[in-house]
Order: C-alpha cells, then structure tokens, then sequence
C-alpha cells in the first residue's frame, strides 16, 4: 500500500471554475437549469452543446465526483448511481439484451446473487456460476457469454482471483468484465489496470467512509460508459443526488489514510486470533491465504470460522464495542453473521458450498483502535464457549 497514494488526487480542491474561490465545490442543489433563449436551450437538449439540462442526467456537483472516481480507478470516465445496486443493475441493463449470459463468480454480493437469478431472467438474462479456479485456459464457459462479474476478493469468504490472467482471457473471447471492487477500494486494488472493462463500487462503504450515504458508481472507457450514460441512466433513473456526491468528496479526502488504518488493525487483529484454539479458520487474504499480485492489502473486513463449542448467538450479543449490522467501511466497527446475511442464497451462493459454517461471523475493523477490538473479540470468545480450555496464544492478547 503506497502511503502518498494519488495525494494530490484526493486532496485537489476541485472547486476551480466554480464560485468565490471557495477551497470545495459548491453543492448545486438544483434540479433544473436555466436558459437564456431558445437557441441554447435546443443546444443543450439535442446534445450539442455540453450544458446541465437537468439533475436526472447531469449535475455540476456530482460531475466533479465521478471525475474524481474516474481518475482514482485509472479509467476514462465514471457515473455515480443513488446506490451500489443501481450502479451494479443499471450497467447490465444498459449493457445486455435479453439472448445474453453473464458468468459470475460463486460467492458474489447477495443482492447482486439475487438480481442474477430473480430479476435478470425475466428479461431474458441468464447466470451461470463458475469457481475462480475455473477461469483459466481455454475456460469453455465463457464461450459465448456476453459479460463477466467478478469480485476479488469476494464476499464473506474473501477469495481472490488473477485478475489479469481472467482479464485477458475474457477478453480473448470478446467477454465484457464488470468488477465489483469495493472491498478492495481504489486504494488496494485498480482492476483496470489489470485489464478489467468496468468497476463498480458501493460508495456507501469506503468511498463515503462516514455511515451515511448510499452510493455507487460504475468506471471504465468512455465506450461503454456512454452507453450505460445514454440509456439507463435517464431511464431506470437512480442517479446520485448533488448533497450525496458532496458527502462522498469530503469522505473521498481520507480514503488513504482510512483504508490504511482498516487494513492495519484488520491485519494485527486477524494475526492476534490465528493462534486462538476457540477459533477454527480466519478468511482473510494476507493472513489465510496470499495477498494476490494487484491487490496491496485486504482493507478492514475478516471473517470468523468460530469452533463449535462457542455459541454464535451468545458470541454477538456479548460484543460490546463492534455492533451488530449490515454493511461496512465507515468509522465504526460492525458483525455480522454469515448465515443471517446469507440465508436466502442457495445453490452455488451458499456459504456452505465453501465449506463455511453457520458460527462464521464477519467482522469490520473500525476506527476506534486495534487493541480495543480484539479485547472486545477475545471477551465476546470467552463469555461464548464456557468450559472449554483455552490455548496461551488466545490469552496473549
Ligand atoms: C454493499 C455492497 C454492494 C451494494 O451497495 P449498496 O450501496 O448497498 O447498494 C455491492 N457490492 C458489495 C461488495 C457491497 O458490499
């Protein structure tokens, strides 16, 4: 993890050629632009002229964001959607056609799991799953598909992938790739660099940093971008809000120094408990399972496999710091247990198929300190799993 990491990128003041030399960009609370005369009203709504016509499509506030996003995935342009799932569901649409397959990765975010297989299919669209491993050589599935959803690492068990041996493969066989690069954040990881088409991102994790906004975005050359920009954006509708994109730029300032404070504590905590006899399996890239060559850390999430003498349920409610709650990448420390996250998915998105029990418990490590964490973790062990001896490498601390 490179410490200077795009600095002046995320420090910029962006507000250049806006008002009053104002050191950050106004938020253009708007949702309609105005027009001097006839002329440049037809300019702008025939697309000849490049001017705001109306937030839906286009706001000041939210274009000084997704060029930012754009720059810090190394892509040519970037559109930020009201949530990770409207980037994610906005793309493919705008993308597929009703005759096309996508291939994805096992294991991939429940909802985007649940769009493959509830509402994609009423269009036509059909999934089909495939392990990592299965994405190499003359990779056979990918014949004929039309896109490639990936995740690296991937939810809950944090598998990671060659990307740029997938990338390449993909390609070869005119396969468009959509990345899911939101556990990794630009920071750790730039699959376009790898040779990934698109990235999208749950901004309402790292990007935002602060617990809340819901947010998204999708990233990658301008070809493909334009045709998601042209047809799902104004017609689904879920574009981002200008107060949002202004949320999103202030989080955006300490993405660096954030994600590096996630991954650290994430790295000493998860170390700390690998000598823990009450603790069966940590998935955590770096610490279970090498770090891959284009990702430069695992960012501040680990699951727990728990042994079976502790009881899950007393485990969480004991947990006094880290709270019980969906999502992830904000300040504060969260749990979440695997089988409550993942019970609707079945099939090859159960967690089970990867050998993951139902006492697995993922873990964010937040901001509120390294020791602290594990303390909290190592008291929430033992008021769990009464009787049983524990090893000395779990009473270190
Ligand atoms: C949260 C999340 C999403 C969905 O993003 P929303 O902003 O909640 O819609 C997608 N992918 C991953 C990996 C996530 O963690």
């Amino acid at each position: 993890m490179h410490s200077g990491f795009k600095a002046d990128l995320i420090l910029t003041h962006d507000a250049e050629g806006h008002q009053a030399g104002a050191a950050v960009p106004p938020i253009f609370q708007t949702s309609t632009f105005l027009f001097p005369d006839f002329d440049t009203l037809e300019g702008c709504y025939s697309g000849r002229d490049e001017a705001d016509l109306y937030s839906r499509t286009g706001n000041p506030t939210v274009r000084v964001l997704e060029n930012k996003l754009a720059q810090l995935e190394n892509g040519e342009e970037a559109i930020a959607f009201s949530s990770g799932m409207a980037a994610i569901s906005s793309s493919i649409l705008g993308l597929l056609k009703s005759g096309d397959r996508i291939v994805c990765i096992r294991n991939a975010y429940s909802d985007a799991y649940r769009l493959f297989e509830i509402l994609l299919p009423r269009f036509g669209i059909q999934t089909e799953y495939v392990d990592a491993s299965e994405l190499t050589g003359t990779c056979d599935i990918l014949a004929g598909a039309s896109m490639l959803f990936l995740e690296s690492p991937t939810s809950f068990v944090f598998e990671t992938l060659d990307l740029k041996n997938i990338a390449g493969v993909a390609r070869n066989k005119g396969v468009v790739t959509l990345m899911d690069n939101s556990f990794a954040s630009p920071i750790l990881q730039n699959p376009i660099d790898a040779g990934i088409d698109l990235v999208v991102h749950s901004a309402s994790k790292y990007l935002s940093g602060h617990s809340d906004v819901v947010a998204g975005c999708v990233i990658g050359s301008t070809g493909l971008i334009e045709r998601i920009r042209e047809t799902t954006v104004p017609l689904l509708g879920a574009k981002l809000s200008a107060m949002e994109a202004s949320l999103i730029l202030r989080g955006l300032r300490t993405l660096a120094v954030r994600v590096r404070a996630h991954t650290e504590a994430a790295d000493w905590i998860a170390r700390k408990l690998q000598s823990d006899n009450r603790i069966r399996k940590i998935h955590r890239p770096g610490v279970s399972a090498p770090l891959p060559e284009t990702l430069s850390g695992a960012g501040g999430l680990f699951t727990l496999e728990l042994e079976d003498a502790v009881d899950i349920r007393t485990f969480c409610d004991a947990l006094q710091l880290i709270r019980l709650g969906v999502s992830w990448g904000g300040f504060e420390s969260l749990a979440l247990p695997a089988a409550i996250a993942n019970r609707q998915d079945t099939g090859p998105n159960a967690l089970n198929a990867f050998g993951v029990s139902k006492n697995a418990v993922r873990i964010f490590a937040g901001l509120e300190g390294a020791s602290a964490l594990l303390e909290d973790i190592q008291g929430a062990l033992s008021a769990a799993c009464v009787g049983m001896r524990v090893t000395e490498g779990a009473l270190g601390g």
